[in-house]
C-alpha cells in the first residue's frame, strides 16, 4: 500500500513511539498528583514536551494547553471566545472553506444568537484582506481564518491578517492543524492570538492537541468548554494524556528539525508527479495555489473523470476525494466548490498528500497506477 493521504493522518514516527513506550508502564503517574516521585515526573515530562511545542510555534511555555486534538481546541476557541466576549460584541469573522471544527461550530454559535460572516474566497482558496476589513463591524470580537487548507492546501494571508486584527482590538484565532510542524510559524509575528494543532498530523499519535492561548498583550481568556477539576489553567480539565502528550513534544522537537529539508523533497515529488500525469493523460487542473501552498499537499481535478469512480479503479494507493471527514457523503467537498470553478471541478478532485516516509519510487509508482486507473475511466465513460 502506498500512503500518499498525510493531509489526512501520519503515522506515528518510530522515534516518538520510543519517546512514548516508558510513560504507559513505567512513569505511569498523574500529572496533576505532584506530591510523590511518579505524578512529579509525569508533570516533568508534560513540561518538556510544553516547550517543545511553545519552540515549534514562538510561544512561551505556559501559552500552551493540551487537548484531546484540533477538533476540540477549534471548539474551545469558538465556544470559549464567544461566551466570554459575549458582552463585547456577538459578531465573529471566518470563511467558507473551513474545516467543519470551525463551521458547524459556527452554525451551533448562530443557533445562540450570534451574527457569523461566511467569507468568499478566490479561486485559489485565499480569503482576501480587504474582505476581512470590510466584514468587521462594532460588534466583532473574533476573526477565525484557517492557516493552511486541508484539502486544497492554500496559505491564508495570517500575517496580515494578524496585523489588522490586533490593531482594530479584535481576537484573532487560527486553525492550524495542516501548518504546525510543516511551514515555520510564529505566534508572535503574525500577532495569532488562539491556534489549533493536533499531533497526528504531524507524526505525533492520534487524540491529542493542543490550543495555543496568548497569555499576554493582550491576555486572551476563554470560557472553558470541559468542567471538572481545573487542568490547564481550567480551561481544558481532565486528567492529562501523558504518553501522548510526550509524543506530541517528540514530534514537535523532530518537525522544527525536519521541516526544511521535506520541503524540498515534497516540492521535488509534487514537481515528478504532475510532470508523469501531464506527460500521460493531458491537462489537469490544480486546485488551490502554486506558491501559497503547503509543500506537501497536491489537489488536482482531471478534466471528465468522476474522482469516485477513479478510486475505485485504484488499487494500493491511498489518497482522497475530498476531506477524509464528509467523504461518507456524495457531496462534492465545500472546499473546492468554493474556488468557483463550477460543480465538475468539484467532483473530480483528487487530494495527494506526501509524507516523511514516502519515496521516490513510491511517488513515480503511483504516478503510473493513477495513469492507468484514469485511462481506464476514460474508457469506460466512452463506451
Ligand atoms: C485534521 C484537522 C482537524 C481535526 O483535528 P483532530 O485532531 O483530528 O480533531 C481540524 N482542522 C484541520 C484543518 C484539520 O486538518
Amino acid at each position: 500500500m502506498i500512503y500518499l493521504d498525510h493531509n489526512s493522518t501520519t503515522p506515528v514516527d518510530k522515534r516518538v513511539l520510543d519517546a512514548m513506550l516508558p510513560f504507559f508502564t513505567e512513569v505511569y503517574g498523574n500529572a496533576a498528583s505532584i506530591d510523590h516521585d511518579p505524578g512529579h515526573d509525569a508533570n516533568k515530562a508534560v513540561n518538556v514536551a510544553r516547550n517543545q511545542i511553545a519552540r515549534l510555534i514562538g510561544a512561551k511555555d505556559e501559552e500552551i494547553i493540551f487537548t484531546s486534538g484540533a477538533t476540540e481546541s477549534d471548539n474551545i476557541a469558538l465556544f470559549g471566545v464567544a461566551e466570554k466576549y459575549a458582552n463585547s460584541g456577538n459578531h465573529i469573522i471566518t470563511s467558507k472553506t473551513e474545516h467543519k471544527a470551525v463551521l458547524d461550530s459556527c452554525h451551533k454559535l448562530e443557533s445562540k444568537g450570534f451574527d457569523i460572516t461566511y467569507l468568499d474566497v478566490d479561486s485559489f482558496g485565499r480569503v482576501s484582506i480587504d474582505a476581512v476589513r470590510d466584514a468587521i463591524t462594532s460588534k466583532t470580537i473574533l476573526v477565525s481564518i484557517m492557516y493552511a487548507n486541508n484539502e486544497i492546501g492554500t496559505i491564508a494571508p495570517v500575517r496580515e491578517i494578524g496585523a489588522l486584527t490586533r490593531e482594530r482590538g479584535i481576537i484573532f484565532h487560527t486553525d492550524a492543524t495542516q501548518a504546525v510542524g510543516h511551514v515555520p510559524i510564529n505566534v508572535d509575528e503574525c500577532n495569532i492570538d488562539l491556534m489549533s494543532m493536533s499531533a497526528h498530523k504531524m507524526y505525533g499519535p492520534k487524540g491529542v492537541g493542543g490550543l495555543f492561548v496568548r497569555r499576554r498583550i493582550p491576555r486572551v481568556r476563554v470560557a472553558p468548554v470541559i468542567y471538572g477539576g481545573g487542568h490547564e489553567k481550567g480551561i481544558r480539565s481532565g486528567t492529562l494524556n501523558v504518553p501522548g502528550i510526550v509524543g506530541f513534544g517528540t514530534a514537535a522537537e523532530i518537525a522544527r528539525n525536519a521541516m526544511h529539508d521535506e520541503k524540498t523533497q515534497y516540492l521535488s515529488y509534487s514537481k515528478l508527479f504532475l510532470d508523469v500525469i501531464q506527460s500521460r493523460v493531458g491537462e489537469v487542473f490544480i486546485n488551490g495555489s502554486m506558491t501559497e501552498r503547503l509543500p506537501n499537499n497536491l489537489n488536482i481535478s482531471v478534466p471528465g473523470i468522476e474522482s469516485k469512480s477513479l478510486v475505485v479503479q485504484l488499487k494500493g494507493i491511498a489518497i482522497s476525494t475530498g476531506s477524509a471527514c464528509t467523504s461518507s457523503s456524495v457531496e462534492p467537498s465545500h472546499v473546492i466548490t468554493a474556488l468557483g470553478h463550477g460543480a465538475e471541478r468539484a467532483h473530480s478532485a483528487i487530494r495527494i498528500g506526501w509524507g516523511r516516509f514516502t519515496t521516490t519510487d513510491e511517488v513515480e509508482r503511483a504516478a503510473s497506477i493513477i495513469c492507468d486507473a484514469i485511462q481506464r475511466v476514460r474508457a469506460l465513460n466512452l463506451r
